[in-house]
């Protein structure tokens, strides 16, 4: 008897722990958009919505004073805002994003992260909300003029890209194992550029913003005028996360529309 009162007191506290996730889960949905497709949803901690990032990638996301800002950062806020969530940030190697993301311990990777066909099988991809160009960034005396210089037989040069980015798959890819130059990997994008700025490397292929924000640092760089490849970010979530899924993705569509997203991205982009 004791066994069975111990069973149905165990099952009781299950049932009621569930009725308390999805009360809040509940108080987490924002009371007026008549967004049925996020009915309840559950989040990494209660309450919050956890951002992974790699906040070395100005001006998506960097490091002010003690604080990870930029313009991920403002979209989660703004997302976790509509959601009724507190935002958390976790800066970790761009590596290990994906990896937080499908283990549930981050809800969404925000890292001016490119969607690729590879990540798709990982992770399930937002709506797009920026563009991205990968550059190449050269000495201002540099023999390297364009792409196409890259790309010459002979010409076998190396290559800093950080570690995992498209950068670096890409001139891999198209280069390395083509055998037509060498790739050198760093952990951050800025340890590439002092690899360029100290002649350990001929150029560095990375994404066009921080190109521009570690150039205007570091005297003597430019960017080329052709572009690597163009390309698409996007904010990386669970499989296994549907409800939460679709509650992100509604609330990120939204903020395009009203124009939220353009506005913060203008805020730390001039236009050209
Ligand atoms: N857009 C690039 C990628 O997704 C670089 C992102 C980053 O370094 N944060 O691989």
């Amino acid at each position: 008897m004791k066994k069975f009162v111990a069973l149905l007191l165990a099952l009781v506290m299950v049932l009621s722990l569930a009725a308390c996730g999805s009360k809040t889960a509940d108080t987490d949905q924002p009371t007026d958009d008549g967004d049925s497709a996020a009915a309840e949803f559950t989040t990494a901690n209660k309450g919050v919505l956890t951002m992974a990032t790699n906040a070395t990638f100005p001006p998506y996301e960097y490091v002010e004073g003690n604080q990870v800002v930029g313009i991920d950062a403002e979209i989660a806020a703004a997302i976790a805002d509509k959601l009724g969530l507190e935002l958390q940030i976790e800066d970790m190697e761009f590596d290990s994003i994906i990896e937080a993301v499908k283990s549930g311990k981050a809800d969404i990777g925000l890292a001016g992260m490119t969607v690729t066909p590879d990540r798709q099988e990982e992770v399930n991809f937002t709506e797009t909300y920026a563009t991205g160009v990968q550059v190449v960034i050269v000495t201002e005396d540099s023999p390297i003029t364009s792409v196409d210089d890259l790309f010459a037989e002979g010409n076998n040069y190396i290559i800093g890209v950080q570690r995992n980015t498209t950068g670096d798959l890409y001139t891999t890819w198209d280069l390395e194992d083509e055998g037509l130059a060498t790739i050198d990997r760093y952990s951050k994008g800025t340890d590439a550029v002092q690899a360029l700025k100290t002649g350990k490397v001929d150029c560095v292929v990375i994404d066009n913003e921080p190109a521009k924000a570690f150039v205007s640092e570091v005297e003597g760089l430019k960017i080329l005028d052709t572009e690597y490849v163009e390309e698409e970010y996007a904010g990386a979530m669970s499989k296994d996360n549907q409800a939460l899924y679709d509650a992100v993705n509604a609330a990120l569509q939204e903020l395009i529309a009203d124009g939220t997203v353009q506005s913060i991205i203008d805020k730390y982009i001039t236009a050209e």
